[in-house]
């Protein structure tokens, strides 16, 4: 009788503990299956809200561009040096304009910076040289285009690609898609993607001095907004239209969110202009080759005569 009992209990415990198993190991499967869905549910959400997939994506080209570049060495400068900030509009020629540079001209000015060893610096890394002081190469040179022109990507464009230049874009947002003569937003979203930042030209490219305080204000908030939702990335620089400004438009740009901001003065850029009043090198169809290395090696070229 004890046997049987001892029998029947121990049956009863495996029976139980085999329960407890089958038990647990369903309940994982749940959980498990659960978790599966969880992930699955969040990376359509993920894909489903495409532009959090583009900012993310975006923010980790920005990134990956602007962090990776430390300048080591010992031919660098400090920011009590001055860098040439090259100012170009149309890379297309046209009798009488000089505005308009010839391609072939401006691939000779490229080939001139390659051949060189001239070092393309972003905004951001310019910005980090005036005011984090961040050393740069001695032979930095800034890339610019106003405007915004659609030759921009057809002529410029496939120089800088084949030099591997970065360069900037200061472009009139309510041209985009809506003149046939300015960039497409296709085409900024490939310039960005590609080394060619897309900054601020304000929205219709007013003479800002002209305008109230909140009138420069919303023209500088508009264009700035407007590019970062096309590309998703935060923009922080501008250039004024017609090189004109007053007191009134530097206390907008910084109340617009800029921090750094060029005109149209001409000169090597540096930090004694002040951030907001950056100076440039003008680059027409009526700068030889001559002439453009005289504006890029002497820091003083526009009081030199
Ligand atoms: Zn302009």
């Amino acid at each position: 009788m004890q046997n049987k009992h001892r029998k029947l209990a121990v049956i009863v415990s495996i029976l139980f503990i085999l329960g407890l198993i089958t038990f647990d190991l369903v309940n994982s499967f749940k959980a498990e299956s659960k978790n599966q869905r969880l992930v699955s549910e969040s990376l359509n959400d993920i894909q489903k809200d495409k532009s959090v997939k583009e900012v993310y994506l975006n923010n980790v080209k920005y990134n990956n561009t602007i962090k990776e570049r430390e300048f080591k060495g010992e031919n660098l400068k400090y920011n009590d040096k001055s860098v040439p900030v090259l100012m170009y509009h149309s890379i297309d020629y046209e009798k009488g304009n000089e505005l308009r540079v010839p391609k072939g001209a401006f691939r000779e000015q490229m080939s001139y910076l390659k051949q060189n060893g001239y070092t393309t610096l972003t905004l951001d890394e310019l910005y980090d040289f005036f005011i984090n002081n961040k050393p740069v190469p001695n032979k930095s040179i800034v890339i610019t285009f106003d405007d915004g022109y659609k030759d921009n990507f057809e002529n410029a464009y496939p120089v800088l690609k084949e030099f591997g230049f970065n360069a900037t874009i200061f472009i009139i947002t309510s041209t985009v898609d809506a003149n046939k003569n300015y960039l497409t937003s296709p085409q900024i979203k490939e310039l960005e993607e590609n080394g060619i930042d897309i900054e601020s030209h304000t929205v219709k490219h007013e003479q800002l001095d002209k305008l109230t305080y909140a009138e420069q204000l919303t023209t500088l908030k508009n264009s700035r907004e407007y590019i970062e939702k096309l590309l998703g990335k935060q923009k922080k620089y501008t250039a004024y239209p017609f090189g004109k400004w007053n007191d009134d438009t530097i206390k907008a740009v910084k109340e617009a969110g800029y921090s750094m901001v060029f005109t149209t003065e001409s000169g090597w850029g540096n930090k004694s202009q002040g951030i907001y009043e950056l100076h440039r090198v003008y680059v027409s169809a009526n700068c030889n080759l001559k002439e453009f290395e005289r504006r890029i090696t002497d820091a003083s070229y526009n009081k030199s005569n």
